[in-house]
């Protein structure tokens, strides 16, 4: 025991603690929109793939997924079997974490997950 604290020997860590009118209220947001800046794609392990073809544009796989990942691009689409589309639907992999909701979500099954390849 004496050997490892002459190894380690333990230095004091001082912890500036903050003052009551330093310390944010609970759950408050300073500034709204923030989390455009975390970059939540690094954390994917699967990677989802939309297919254009297969899509309708229901916008389900939008409104569930918990990050700022699935744009709605003014970009009109037709498919391979001839619907059009005024609509394309397109992943951020900046912020897409890979959590599989729009996959399981989307009522056709055109989301594929994929294993991501770094
Ligand atoms: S996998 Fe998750 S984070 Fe990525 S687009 Fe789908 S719902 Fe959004
Ligand atoms: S849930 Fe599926 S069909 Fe609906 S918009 Fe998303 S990818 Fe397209």
């Amino acid at each position: 025991m004496a050997e490892s604290k002459e190894k380690f020997p333990q230095t004091p860590i001082v912890l500036k603690e903050p003052k009551w009118n330093e310390v944010w209220m609970g759950a408050l947001i300073p500034e709204p929109g923030n989390s455009v800046l975390n970059n939540t794609g690094t954390w994917r392990v699967f990677r989802p793939i939309i297919d254009q073809d297969r899509c309708i544009r229901c916008l389900i796989c939008w409104m569930y997924c918990p990050e700022p990942a699935i744009k709605i691009l003014d970009k009109p689409y037709k498919t391979k079997q001839g619907r059009e589309y005024k609509i394309t639907l397109e992943i951020d992999y900046n912020y897409c974490k890979g959590c599989g909701i729009c996959v399981q979500e989307c009522p056709v099954k055109a989301i594929e997950f994929v294993e991501e390849v770094k």
